[in-house]
């Protein structure tokens, strides 16, 4: 390859990496950006594996959030202590490395290879820095077709750790900004954006749209048993039941802390059957949930009430207006006894 040549594929591979900065945008899951920027970074680099360290702060560990490549399921369960392996050094002194031979390093950590079965020959490690702060770390390995990394490859890899770096950020103050931090749903302001636009698409779309509201039976008696701070532990449960019921299906329904102890689930796109369906079992799984409240065990139960379009579009001439029928259809269910769910009737 002449210096031209070689000049026009550094420059490709520049505006590819400058091209991932779309991923940055493009949507919230973290997790997703990730994987993508991985993949791009395996290409562009020209590697055959390649993974993201988180720093967990607390506990002083490293440990793998993404990897791309064969056999990197296993790695999942491997935590480094911060200046343990590459990675580790990497992390406590933030600063890149590339090794050429990792048999030759003493810093190299052979479990993870022991672990994986992957054959780690050569590497190139980036902190993932954010405002002086490290993040974690995220690296290549071994250069395809036995061919060794070299200072152009570290070049356009920390600009990618840099890439990465912002979508954690990013992530972590949107969680900041979005989430309620009693209970992990999300608060009610953005609750409240996510049901307009959805609403908006609905207009133009006519896909169905559900939302339910549900309500704690006879919460003040828990709160008069275990007192204040023990219903903010009920709280925190029933929040965490009701985001393990809507994280099993592939649907993208939400949750949101609407009160003190009112929650809501957004169903785009869900009709009244679907909607009903997953009241029933949010309903259920919380009758049948184990409460430990200060050692005592406690049982809860909630009502749900459930409004949908086009069901009431009659009745609904605006977003907040989901919000009224099925608050209205949750009187419904405390008039009929409580732990049960209704779709609103006039
Ligand atoms: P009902 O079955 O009719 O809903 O009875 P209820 O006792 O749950 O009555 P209601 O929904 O009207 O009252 C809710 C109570 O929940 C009142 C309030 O003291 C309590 N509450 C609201 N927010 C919180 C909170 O964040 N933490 C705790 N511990 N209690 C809360
Ligand atoms: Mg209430
Ligand atoms: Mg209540």
């Amino acid at each position: 390859m002449n210096d031209i040549e070689k000049l026009q594929k550094q420059l490709k591979k520049l505006y590819e990496v400058l091209d991932a900065n779309r991923y940055l945008s493009s949507t919230l899951n973290l997790t997703l950006v990730l994987e993508r920027l991985l993949e791009k970074a395996k290409e562009v680099i020209e590697a055959e594996a390649s993974s993201l360290m988180l720093l967990d702060e607390e506990k002083q560990e490293l440990y793998f959030h993404t990897v791309l490549g064969e056999k990197s399921e296993k790695l999942k369960n491997i935590r480094l202590k911060v200046g343990e392996g590459i990675s580790g050094w990497v992390a406590k002194n933030a600063e890149p490395v590339l090794v050429e031979d990792c048999s030759k390093d003493p810093r190299f950590y052979r479990k993870a290879d022991e672990t994986s079965g992957f054959q780690t020959r050569s590497m190139i490690c980036v902190p993932l820095i954010y405002r002086k702060r490290v993040l974690g770390t995220i690296q290549v390995l071994n250069k395809t077709n036995d061919r060794n990394f070299d200072q152009e490859d570290l070049k356009i890899f920390q600009i990618m750790a840099d890439q990465a770096a912002i979508a954690i950020e990013n992530a972590r103050l949107h969680n900041l900004a979005t989430i309620d931090h009693a209970t992990g749903l999300y608060r009610k302001e953005y609750f409240l954006m996510r049901l307009k636009d959805e609403y908006l698409r609905y207009q133009y779309t006519g896909m169905p749209l559900s939302l339910l509201m549900s309500d704690i039976d006879h919460f003040k008696r828990v709160n008069t048993e275990y007192g204040h701070i023990g219903g903010d532990i009920a709280l925190k449960e029933l929040a965490k039941v009701i985001l393990s019921v809507i994280n099993e299906s592939k649907e993208e329904d939400i949750a949101g802390r609407y009160g003190g102890e009112e929650f809501c689930v957004l169903m785009p796109t869900a009709n009244q059957k679907r909607a009903l369906e997953l009241a029933e079992e949010i309903r259920k799984r919380i009758e049948q949930h184990q409460f430990f409240i200060d050692g005592r065990e406690a049982r809860i139960t909630i009502s749900i009430g459930i409004s949908n379009l086009p069901l009431h579009k009659d009745l609904i001439k605006d977003y907040e207006d989901l919000i009224k029928l099925a608050d209205e259809a949750l009187y419904i269910c405390k008039d009929k006894g409580r732990n049960c769910c209704a779709i609103y009737e006039k």
